[in-house]
């Protein structure tokens, strides 16, 4: 844990109860000086890798070093969530390159959430459907949005948020690093106050505790001691997949930050999505195959209730 007086930080990964190997990466970049604190600000980022054998434990942590690597030597980039940005598109590049580098047939990705804090701005980078919530005054607020079937589905009025949580495709991702040239990434802006938490996630965590119970818990104890709580929840109610939590608490922060936004509430400041939503990888093939079931079945309802009415 960290105490800087600005943030207090906790980051936590657990391997779970099931899962022969923790394929879940937490990092955390935080400057040495005020200089490099101008510079470059603070950087936390939680994946969550796939792949099998050490696949996916390699291309969390490669991904993880690569973005922050390239956040880093980008002095160029004068804003700090492009920058970020910048830095998760040209790690998906030398992921790919290590994928190719290893063999036809290996399989390796990541989701990604990254929190950026610069100043009192904080900017979160997400590919996936590991998320970043904001915090302030009992309120909890999901900044990120999942990119999964399932939330692709809720969104698109086919199934309902009850319905996702024990679908058979919940494990389904739209995007990741790795998989493609350009995946979709995510960029949301905020301004912190002085109190703000930050919960940054991955999926073994959010498929046993509800948003409600994540705020309860967040509400309550310092970093160190909700990162535990989490992990031994999760744990608790089966621990079925690794288990990734980073929680900041934003403490004093500097007169003067680079206040680029005013936003209230989080909004989506970018993203870097190449093609329409639902056009390519795996997941969006899951997508049709699944809607086209949906359209047989009914039309199977629709003709059998037509015989019936007939006879
Ligand atoms: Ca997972």
């Amino acid at each position: 844990m960290s105490d800087s007086g600005l943030i207090e930080a906790s980051l936590r990964t657990d391997q779970g109860r099931v899962r022969g190997r923790n394929e879940d990466f937490i990092a955390r970049w935080e400057p040495e000086n005020p200089t490099d604190e101008a510079q470059h600000g603070r950087l936390y980022i939680v994946a969550d890798g796939v792949g099998g054998a050490e696949a996916g434990d390699l291309a969390s942590s490669y991904a993880t070093d690569r973005t922050i690597h390239h956040y880093l030597a980008n002095h160029a980039e004068h804003h700090a969530g492009e920058r970020l940005l910048g830095a998760m598109r040209a790690a998906n590049s030398d992921l790919r390159q290590l994928v190719a580098s290893r063999g036809e047939g290996t399989r390796m990705a990541t989701t990604m959430v990254a929190a950026l804090i610069k100043g009192a701005q904080l900017y979160l980078a997400n590919v996936g459907d590991s998320r970043g919530y904001h915090w302030r005054d009992g309120v909890m607020v999901q900044m990120t949005r999942d990119q999964s079937l399932v939330a692709q589905l809720v969104e698109e009025g086919a199934i309902t948020a009850e319905e996702a949580v024990l679908h058979p495709h919940r494990n389904v991702i739209l995007y990741s690093l790795g998989s493609e040239r350009s995946p979709r990434i995510d960029l949301f802006g905020l301004t912190l106050q002085t109190g703000d938490r930050l919960l940054l996630c991955s999926d073994g965590l959010t498929r046993y505790v509800t948003d409600e119970e994540l705020a309860a818990i967040l509400s309550e104890g310092d970093p160190d001691t909700v990162t535990a709580a989490l992990v031994d929840l999760a744990n608790e109610r089966g621990g079925a997949d690794n288990i990734s939590v980073a929680v900041l608490q934003i403490g004093d922060l500097p007169a003067g930050g680079i206040n680029i936004s005013q936003a209230a509430d989080p909004q989506i400041v970018a993203t870097n999505s190449s093609r329409p939503r639902g056009s390519t990888a795996a997941g969006r093939t899951v997508l049709w195959i699944y809607t086209a079931f949906l359209c047989l079945l009914e039309t199977i309802l629709i003709l059998l209730v037509w015989y019936q009415l007939r006879v």
